[in-house]
């Protein structure tokens, strides 16, 4: 069942595009990322579906119901943004029973299901505190379950996690998505950072310049990116642009495979750092490259790869496990190969 439903949506600022004829379905129960650079349009986009932008075109539905005309404070919505916006008067347990006690529940009702979303954001310890004597992470929390207690149809998350710190953030990311899906709301969940948005979300639509560039399940986005902006903003590529000699692109001996349809003279190669094979030694095959740089990532080691080629030096990263790199050393001369069919190319953007 489609829980929200987009059709054309667009909204202009002045010259600037920040929705551009946007469509896009969201399926019940479904956690769908929006996941772009700065001005990209997502926060307008979710902010739409609130009702705190309105679109200059398209519609909007809610649960299959039209809420063009219907106020936010109207709409079966509940918003988490990324400076929680507590109440500072109130202690956690008031602040979530803030949007009950607007809506008059009876006392009882408001107490039964506030104990229970305590326990849910797992704050039944820090209920009776106000938000200057709780950590980030926990006001968050305690902003999650407030937005979660009128139980409503679409969840809305503003870069929820960015005011705090990267251990704090992946803890609660993974918190979310278990509250998410325990409750079975809807969610839409705004970021800019891409291995939040693969982490979370059943789906992720990249979105540039106002348009939704990809949307696709998080393994296919960094698989297949099917756009050459897809592929910048996922995984982090190396990205080579090569000349189109017969019909084909190719990195001297490291690789070669057909040119992109639409490339007539340039196109530029994505693959990633896992999938450069690294060899040295007498037998080695590939093509000769210096190791400028090693390093150490525990698991993996990171190796800076300089490789002669016409016109000038191409750089460019491989990961390999520790156990194979610990036999190079920084500065040999080593061959490298990359596997044609790990290779995404794209014509060269005007
Ligand atoms: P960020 O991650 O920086 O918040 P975003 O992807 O959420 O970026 P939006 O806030 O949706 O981007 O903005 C999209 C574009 O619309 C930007 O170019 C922005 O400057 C512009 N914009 C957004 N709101 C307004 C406004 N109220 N008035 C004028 N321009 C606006």
């Amino acid at each position: 069942m489609t829980a929200v439903s987009l059709r054309g949506v667009t909204k202009q600022y002045g010259t600037v595009h920040a929705l551009d004829n946007i469509s896009l379905d969201i399926a019940s129960g479904e956690l769908l990322a929006l996941l772009g650079p700065s001005g990209c349009g997502k926060t307008t986009l979710l902010r739409s579906v609130a009702g705190l932008v309105h679109p200059d075109s398209g519609a909007i539905e809610i649960g299959g119901r039209d809420v063009s005309g219907v106020a936010t404070r109207e709409r079966p919505i509940g918003m988490v943004f990324q400076s929680y916006a507590l109440f500072p008067n109130m202690t956690v347990r008031e602040n979530i029973a803030f949007p009950l006690s607007v809506r008059r529940r009876p006392e009882a009702e408001i107490r039964r299901r506030v104990d229970d979303l305590l326990d849910l954001v797992r704050l039944v310890p820090q209920a009776d505190r106000y938000p200057n004597e709780i950590s980030g992470g926990q006001a968050q929390r305690c902003a999650l379950g407030r937005a979660l207690a009128p139980a409503p149809d679409v969840l809305l998350l503003d870069e929820p996690l960015s005011a705090l710190d990267a251990l704090v953030r992946g803890r609660l990311r993974d918190e979310i998505r278990r509250v998410q899906q325990l409750v079975k709301t809807t969610a839409l969940y705004v970021t800019h950072d891409q291995s939040e948005a693969m982490a979370i979300a059943d789906r992720v639509a990249v979105m540039n310049h106002g348009r939704i560039e990809q949307l696709a399940v998080p393994a296919e986005l960094y698989e297949e990116p099917s756009t050459s902006f897809a592929a910048t903003f996922v995984g982090s590529r190396n990205a080579v642009e090569l000349a189109v000699v017969d019909g084909r692109i190719a990195l001297a001996e490291a690789f070669s495979v057909p040119a992109p349809v639409g490339a007539a003279e340039r196109a530029i190669a994505f693959f990633r750092p896992e999938d450069v094979t690294v060899a040295a030694g007498p037998g080695a095959k590939g093509q000769p490259a210096t190791v400028e740089l090693k390093v150490y990532l525990g698991a993996t080691t990171k190796m800076h790869l300089a490789i002669p080629v016409e016109g000038g030096t191409a750089r460019l990263y491989a990961d390999l496990p520790s156990r194979d790199a610990a036999s190079i050393d920084q500065g040999a001369e080593v061959r490298i190969v990359v596997d044609p069919a790990h290779i995404r190319a794209f014509p060269v953007p005007d």
